[in-house]
């Protein structure tokens, strides 16, 4: 039968996903000689089997005895010993971190009894009172969970014991092994809390991997001056800068570092305090990161003078920090190029592209904090979680403003724009999870008053109230009182030199959705190599046009439409310009009118006149995602699509000769799904171009949005030379789901259910769209090698996604400027992902 417990230093053959990543670090601590304290690892596969049958799985306990003993044989303790306890903690710890999500019970092995012995062995009645009223609450709060606070720090063991009594109807247990079976399961169940269940789907994580439980001998750093307790990094995790970074307290437990209740003191005054062993941490972190070859995250405790280190895993770091790690890293020789490719979440990025305040702005700081996470963000007030999370949702900007916070208040922080705390320091939850999730936050301003019953807030000086606007400089620890205006941000070098390194090896190209100069610009400063979708209808929209375009709908015959299209096309044509200026030869795939036209008329009420009423009526469509829109729009009403090629032709022409650079014209035609539309889409638009700009090369394609259109590729290919996989579209009409009728409603019902892991308009549904994708894709070639191929769904911009378009062999993907660089990394990873499988393969793998 399978083995469900390893000791630390025992061999085993399921690595980080059976050990969870706090079990392997401490079982690979300990075989390269680190001092860390004995203990054991309960796998994830026992987690699982709990948690599959409701129940400890079958010899799970036997073997936890049997470990027991070894421990107390080890340490020369005996658990529940009424002399001289060996005390362990019960630490859960999954594959993949989640810091704070779960339980953790210290001290467990101490009852009434227990407790004066360890005040005797250690001569320190304060410390042992204090270990077991610790226990009591937390074991109270997590194994038979009473609310945090019917607790209180200040209370001694009576009253904590009255209050464990009160709320359970039950003595607090005094046999260890009872203590110890229930943490175990308490940890196990915590698994499944609410908070841990949101910060997976956050993280996306999967359900069913389950968390280890490690039960490690406990160290304790509450044995007086010169005991202590700490958290450090082996470089900055803000900025990547290399040097000593943490921080510690002494004569403290590890949660008092984590949960901000006291504020640690800098790292570098242990050199002087506690000079060994400072000295033996500072080599032990050098050899840690040798050997893990990234940037680590170390727990450690002293006890009376001596090291422990309580846990190592890699650091989390904001997207500055991985990028200049990484580049260091290489410069270093510790990692190569392509592993510091691969060391940066691409999604990340998006940090890096944060907002800056202003930096010719004029304002008064109010207070000061500390820089605990980058970025800047502008809004008001609110005091807690649930309250931030219904504003956020609802579309305003709030800023979350607390004392600290905790792992409940995660909802509200995902819906935050930052978060601002009076207490805790760089480790503090708020801190650890806004820069996970790339949010501004200052902690630890001590600036910052609150009396939350009223809803008062004062910083510095002023006296405000929930709702009152804020601005916080997480880069900077500054707040200020009001508006600040925000700059977009400055990329450095870091980024600029991964970039490059990703440019060296990914295949895919790389474009962007733009559809005005201005987005092209920026796209192209992020390295966009073209545009692969310009959505023509939002140029429709703009004060002087939308009336015109009113006309031209509402005219009663051809005669009348295309009086009201000469008056657009100069609209249009300056736009193209502007667009094909901004690209300078780069290709430029411009989409022909897409939406339903009724969408250009105001609602039926508000009608102005009876004609407008009647077309009003007569535009009216059950399902207009379905109706008379794209390409079939173009087919009845060839006169618009041969304004916009007109205009396009028109603006190529003006641009070649005031520039010399020859746009790159790519027209596209949208919803097409049969051959015939598009050989008439494609004789309309070869007579326009031959009109007006004969010789001009150009591309004609069409958009792959519908499962007809990807089913009959061979056939479209035949007219098309290029296609670009319009995954929006087609993952509505593969789903048959709306998405505007599925996101918010049954869709996030089915992601929080199960019923489906994600969300299919954010990552391609790789077994249902991604497979008429792949038809469409082999069907297309099989008709026409050459065909170019492309996506501009917005799954372009996805890194999932991204990686699935490099193993269907497209030439690239287009997403919003903004993503450009995630994409350019997640291509290169890609590439490095499917060379290292080759390289695989080829070893005989
Ligand atoms: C698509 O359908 O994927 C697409 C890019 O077009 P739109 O989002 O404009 O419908
Ligand atoms: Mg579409």
């Amino acid at each position: 039968m399978a083995r469900f417990v390893f000791d630390f230093d025992e061999p085993s053959e399921g690595g980080r996903e059976l050990l969870g990543g706090k079990g392997i670090g401490l079982a690979e601590m300990t075989q390269l000689g680190v001092p860390v304290p004995a203990g054991f690892t309960i796998t994830t596969d026992a987690c699982r089997a709990y948690l599959r049958e409701g129940g400890m799985p079958d010899g799970l306990e036997r073997e936890v005895a049997e470990h027991i003993e070894r421990l107390e044989q080890r340490t020369g303790k005996r658990f529940g010993d009424p002399d001289d306890p060996l005390l362990v903690s019960v630490r859960s710890g999954a594959a993949i971190s989640m810091p704070g999500m779960m339980d953790t019970i210290l001290n467990v092995g101490l009852n009434d009894v227990a407790v004066e012995g360890l005040a005797r062995s250690t001569g320190n009645e304060e410390f042992a009172r204090d270990c077991y009223r610790r226990l009591i609450q937390m074991y109270g709060e997590t194994v038979d969970g009473v609310p945090h606070e019917r607790f209180h720090v200040e209370d001694d063991v009576a009253r904590a014991r009255e209050v464990y009594s009160a709320e359970t109807g039950r003595d607090f247990p005094q046999d260890a092994r009872e203590q110890l079976r229930r943490a175990i399961v308490a940890v196990f169940e915590s698994w499944n809390s609410p908070r841990a269940q949101v910060y997976r789907r956050t993280y996306d994580i999967p359900d069913e991997i389950g968390t280890a439980v490690n039960v490690v001998q406990m160290v304790f750093g509450n044995k007086g001056d010169t005991s202590a307790t700490g958290v450090c990094f082996t470089r900055d995790p803000s900025t990547g800068e290399q040097g000593l970074y943490g921080e510690y307290l002494v004569n403290a437990q590890g949660e008092d570092v984590v949960a901000g209740l006291r504020t640690p003191q800098p790292i570098e005054e242990m050199r002087e305090r506690l000079p060994e062993a400072f000295d033996q941490l500072v080599d032990t972190m050098a050899r840690l990161e040798q050997h893990y070859r990234d940037v680590q995250d170390i727990e450690f405790t002293i006890e009376e003078g001596h090291l422990y280190l309580l846990q190592t895993r890699s650091a989390k770091r904001t997207a500055a920090a991985a990028m200049k790690a990484a580049v260091d890293m290489t410069g270093e020789s510790l990692i190569t190029r392509e592993e510091a490719v691969c060391r940066i979440d691409p999604s990340s990025l998006d940090q890096l592209l944060h907002p800056m305040l202003d930096p010719h702005a004029e304002f008064e700081v109010a207070a000061r904090g500390l820089n605990a996470s980058p970025g800047a963000a502008c809004g008001k007030i609110v005091l807690d979680a649930d309250t931030a999370e219904e504003r956020g949702k609802a579309g305003e900007s709030v800023i979350l403003v607390g004392w600290e916070t905790t792992p409940d208040d995660i909802h509200g922080m995902i819906q935050a724009k930052g978060v601002l705390t009076a207490h805790g320091g760089m480790t503090s939850h708020a801190a650890v999870v806004a820069r996970g999730m790339g949010k501004p936050c200052v902690a630890g301003c001590e600036g910052l008053e609150l009396d939350k019953g009223s809803g008062a807030v004062r910083i510095g000086g002023h006296e405000l109230h929930e709702g009152d606007v804020i601005t916080i400089d997480g880069g900077t620890g500054r707040v200020i009182v009001g508006e600040v205006p925000l700059v977009p941000p400055q990329i450095n070098e870091d980024f600029e030199t991964v970039l490059e390194w990703a440019d060296a090896v990914r295949r895919l190209k790389v474009r962007t959705n733009a559809d005005n100069a201005e987005d092209a610009a920026k796209a192209r400063e992020f390295g966009a190599e073209g545009i692969g979708l310009c959505r023509t209808e939002h140029m429709f929209f703009g004060e002087e046009r939308l009336p015109v375009v009113q006309e031209m709908i509402l005219a009663s015959d051809e005669g009348g439409r295309r009086a009201a299209l000469d008056r657009l096309l100069p609209f249009q044509q300056s736009d193209f310009e502007g667009i094909f200026e901004a690209m300078a030869g780069l290709p430029v795939t411009i989409r022909l009118l897409d939406p339903p036209l009724h969408e250009f008329l105001p609602p039926l009420e508000e009608a102005t006149d009876e004609r407008m009423r009647q077309r009003i009526k007569a535009l009216s469509e059950a399902n207009p995602m379905l109706g008379t829109r794209g390409c079939r729009l173009g087919i009845q009403w060839p006169e618009v699509y041969e304004m916009q090629v007109r205009a396009i032709a028109r603006a190529a022409k003006a641009v070649q000769e005031r520039s010399g650079d020859t746009p790159c014209v790519e027209i596209m035609h949208p919803l097409v799904g049969f051959r015939e539309e598009l050989r008439r889409l494609r004789e309309l638009t070869e007579q326009v171009m031959e009109e007006e700009a004969p010789g001009l090369e150009y591309l004609c394609g069409t958009m792959i949005e519908l499962p007809r259109a990807a089913l009959r590729a061979d056939e479209i290919a035949e007219v098309a030379d290029f296609f670009s996989f319009g995954t929006n579209d087609l993952t509505q009409t593969t789903l048959g789901m709306s998405r505007d009728d599925a996101e918010g409603k049954f869709l996030t019902f089915y992601l929080e259910d199960g019923v489906l892991e994600r969300n299919p308009f954010e990552t391609i549904d790789q077994d249902g769209v991604g497979d008429l994708m792949r038809i469409g894709v082999e069907r297309g070639r099989s008709a026409k090698p050459g065909i170019k191929l492309g996506i501009c769904g917005e799954h372009g911009g996805e890194p999932r996604s991204v990686e699935f378009c490099h193993g269907l062999g497209l030439d690239y993907v287009s997403c919003s400027p903004f993503r450009v660089p995630l994409a350019r990394l997640a291509a290169a990873q890609a590439a490095l992902k499917e060379g290292k499988r080759a390289e695989y393969a080829t070893a005989g793998g």
